[in-house]
């Protein structure tokens, strides 16, 4: 996983709402849920069961257009990162 300072990092996209904008985390890597936060990159508590949320909280990180964040996949290997 992506870490800052020790804290992992979430890649939310950006999506619009009747008031604005917000990052959704699509899968969060530590309960499985679907996570809805303010639009701004950054630390953030937890929306996780109490049970299952990182102890540190998590790093926002708005995910690039076209998965530009996947970092080194080689041609032909692709069967371990499938975000729909
Ligand atoms: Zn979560």
């Amino acid at each position: 996983m992506e870490m800052e300072n020790g804290i992992p990092v979430l890649r939310a996209v950006r999506i619009p709402v009747s008031d604005g904008e917000r990052f959704l985390v699509r899968r969060c890597p530590f309960c499985g849920r679907q996570h809805i936060h303010g639009a701004a990159e950054g630390h953030r508590t937890p929306h996780c069961p109490i049970d299952k949320e990182p102890p540190g909280g998590y790093i926002l990180r708005e995910a690039l257009p076209g998965g530009a964040h996947k970092q080194q996949a080689l041609p032909g290997s692709g069967a371990e990162d499938l975000d729909p």
